[in-house]
């Protein structure tokens, strides 16, 4: 299999055989909350990453008094993420800047934008990029068609060879959505992330990808090298290590 957009279609189909599509949305949160708990994930554990964000529900009544506090009580609630000390000052830039553009911490104009150009908005602010953007838009209450890539989700992909070896995490967003059937929705996009993310946390591993017990395996130019070619490992590229 020559094509890389037919390779990852039939990377999705498998995949989704293996976890049972279509697959539950795992938040329900509106789209602000969605920005900061996106905001908040970066680089951290899920389990982490939640933790902060409870602390700012429970010691802040509402986001305008997160984006109004002294910073440093900002970052002590986030503590349990990774830089909290980077995080709470980028977290309030975020606000005000929305806070300036909106009037008020309000992302209710998103609805009524295409995919593209609510993507385009969310990634003029300060500190939002591409996933953070896509995660917004797919993951909140809005349940638009946006395709997040996380570490997992990227280095499956390389390793499968549908993007280049060296693109990094940014710009892998468009390239791997143009892929995408155009008739796909919201849930099928939402599928395709869930299935490559979950299979490079189960199998494709940062760390010796399993590939023996790999459903993939035959379609993977990565899994026939290293079979070919136990020194294949060492002239991987450096994949960015997950959180
Ligand atoms: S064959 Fe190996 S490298 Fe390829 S997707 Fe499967 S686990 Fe990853």
């Amino acid at each position: 299999m020559t094509d890389p957009a037919a390779r990852l279609l039939e990377a999705h189909r498998r995949l989704c055989a293996e976890f049972g599509c279509p697959l539950s949305y795992f938040h329900a949160l509106d789209p602000l909350d969605e920005l900061v708990s996106s905001l908040l994930s970066h680089r951290t554990r899920n389990a982490d990453s939640a933790r902060a964000f409870r602390n700012l529900r429970e010691r802040f009544p509402d986001w305008e008094t997160v984006r109004d506090a002294p910073v440093a009580e900002v970052e002590e609630a986030i503590a349990p993420c990774t830089w909290p000390e980077a995080k709470a000052p980028a977290l309030q830039r975020t606000l005000r800047a929305l806070t300036e553009r909106r009037g008020a911490l309000d992302l209710s104009h998103l609805a009524a934008m295409d995919a593209d150009a609510a993507r385009d908005w969310l990634q003029s602010l300060p500190g939002v990029g591409p996933k953070t953007a896509a995660a917004v838009l797919s993951f909140s209450t809005m349940r638009g068609r946006a395709l997040p890539v996380d570490s997992h989700h990227h280095r499956v992909a390389q390793r499968l060879g549908v993007i280049p070896p060296r693109m990094a995490v940014g710009p892998s967003h468009r390239v791997m959505e143009a892929m995408l059937p155009a008739e796909w929705g919201a849930q099928e996009v939402y599928d395709h992330h869930q299935v490559l993310m979950r299979h490079g946390q189960k199998t494709c591993h940062f760390r010796a990808p399993a590939c023996g017990r790999c459903v993939l395996l035959d379609i993977c130019p990565t899994g026939q090298a290293r079979r070919a070619d136990p020194f294949t490992e060492a002239r991987e590229p450096d994949y960015p290590a997950p959180p």
